[in-house]
């Protein structure tokens, strides 16, 4: 998949899903790095209570810093302006894409190094740059490999995971100049870091994501592994950090617990390698650093999941991507099945509000609401409950006193609803009832053996020879007659 389209998502969803079955390499790709992921978490958290009393604490955290989200999102702007950082604020994401295709203007550039960041997928922005004549490359390594084979991340945290050592080997002799086929890891890494040191030095601006953006300093944090986010965001002269109105939190302090979490959820490390904390532009008397620091803050439906109550949860995530690992479905079908920006649990919850239930509500499907990821979550989302809520609302209308999510309904078939209708009617007419029942007694026979998908798997409902009234109503009349019967004797 080489751009997210949205208007495939409900209708290729189940074609995707078959296509991932099928595809035994994928599967076992995804099943030893989730194996493997799975495993790296559990050791980090040896002590059941002390997950239990952190997740409590990231979960507190997270909760009190979104019941203040509009003030903080203030202090943070004042904040960022005080420090020298020009804040802008975008509503949808082609509004954030003019954002930051102006600023490239503003400084007659043609390239841009892009650090890691999910809201710039969210947005569209690689293909939007390209289509303005803006090269833009991906130098995070994971980012790097899924832009040289064309297509989207399939993990938020780890963009190729998908990808075994061989495949990339594959790609990087194709796609490389000079480059000879090789399953070296530290050479295939060292090529590609070559690759991207130059463009470093040639970029004009840098791009990041934000990890947490602190209200009380108007401070973005960005935590990486590999060194490319602090090259991205102190390299070039012009650095832009694209960051979820979300992602704000009251102050410092928050951040430890939140930190903590993070690192040990998504890739079962006490710490990253880097957490860069930028608080303004290079100041006169400082080595490096870019001389002009933009922040685009992102709207793009977040709002409107802010007015709900109980989808306000989905908030809290802070991107570990440990919902992901820990959910069965992920595991098998993959991150690209979905055919969203987001996948696996916390994608089924974001992209159908996202980008509405009549676009995305036919993934909130790939779920057996086993509660793994809601068990797995850091901040103690409680995905299954509102994968469940949205999976209810796509084949529903609920009035509700708030925004809905877009699309409410949409997914409900005609032949459904036409049935649920008339098992309603049935219901209310006694007489009607019975006389159905005699007809789906007496003509069994006649009944389907495959309905659909649903015997791929399964035999299929048949009725039973009579139905449970008839069996009663003989029952009482054979206990009737023999009551009779033994007082004739
Ligand atoms: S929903 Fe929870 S587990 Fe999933 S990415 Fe967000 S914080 Fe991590």
């Amino acid at each position: 998949m080489s751009r997210f389209e949205p208007a495939t998502v409900n209708l290729e969803f189940d074609k995707r899903v078959d296509d991932a079955l099928r595809d035994q390499e994928l599967r076992a790709n995804f099943r030893g790095a989730m194996d493997f992921l799975m495993g790296k978490r559990a050791a980090m958290f040896p002590d059941k209570e002390d997950l239990e009393a952190l997740r409590s604490q990231g979960e507190a955290i997270r909760n009190r810093c979104l019941s203040q989200l509009p003030e903080l999102l203030e202090q943070f702007e004042q904040r960022c302006t005080e420090n020298g950082i020009q804040v802008h604020w975008a509503e949808t994401s082609q509004e954030a894409n003019a954002i930051i295709l102006e600023i490239m203007h503003k400084h007659d550039a043609t390239r841009m190094v892009k650090g890691k960041s999910m809201a710039s997928e969210e947005i569209g922005l690689n293909h939007f740059l390209a289509d303005h004549g803006v090269e833009c490359l991906e130098t995070d390594m994971g980012e790097y490999i899924v832009q040289l084979a064309d297509e989207t991340p399939s993990h938020i945290i780890m963009p190729a995971i998908h990808k075994n050592k061989q495949q990339i080997a594959r790609l990087f002799n194709q796609k490389i100049d000079g480059m000879e086929y090789s399953e070296d890891v530290d050479r295939l890494i060292g090529i590609g870091r070559d690759v991207l040191r130059q463009k470093f030095f040639e970029a004009e601006v840098g791009l990041s994501g934000v990890n947490f953006a602190v209200a009380e300093t108007g401070t973005l944090c960005l935590v990486e592994n590999e060194g490319n986010g602090r090259m991205t965001t102190t390299i070039p002269p012009v650095h832009i950090a694209l960051c979820g109105i979300e992602k704000v939190v009251e102050s410092l302090q928050d951040i430890p617990p939140l930190l903590r979490l993070l690192t040990r959820s998504a890739t079962g490390q006490a710490i990253t390698t880097y957490f860069n904390m930028i608080s303004g532009p290079r100041k006169p008397d400082e080595k490096d650093g870019p001389q002009e620091v933009h922040v685009v803050l992102l709207d793009n439906g977040r709002s409107r999941i802010y007015a709900d109550k109980q989808l306000q949860e989905t908030l809290r995530c802070i991107r570990c991507g440990a919902c992901m690992n820990h959910c069965p479905v992920y595991t098998r079908i993959g991150g690209h099945a979905y055919g969203t920006t987001y996948p696996g649990p916390i994608g089924q919850v974001v992209s159908p509000q996202i980008w509405g239930l009549h676009t995305a509500g036919a993934i909130t499907k790939a779920c057996s609401l086993n509660g793994a990821c809601g068990e797995a979550c850091p901040v103690k989302i409680p995905l299954a409950d509102l994968i469940r809520r949205l999976r209810y609302e796509s084949n529903n209308d609920e009035p509700t006193t708030v925004p809905a999510p877009r699309g409410q309904g949409s997914l409900r078939k005609r032949s459904e609803a036409v049935t649920w209708k008339l098992w309603a009617l049935l219901s209310r007419k006694p007489g009607l009832y019975k006389l159905a029942l005699l007809l789906a007694t007496r003509l069994r026979a006649l009944t389907p053996k495959h309905i659909g998908p649903w015997t791929l798997y399964r035999s299929a409902p048949k009725p039973a020879a009579r139905s449970l009234h008839e069996l009663a109503a003989q029952r009482s009349q054979s206990n009737a007659s023999s009551q009779e019967h033994g007082r004739n004797e």
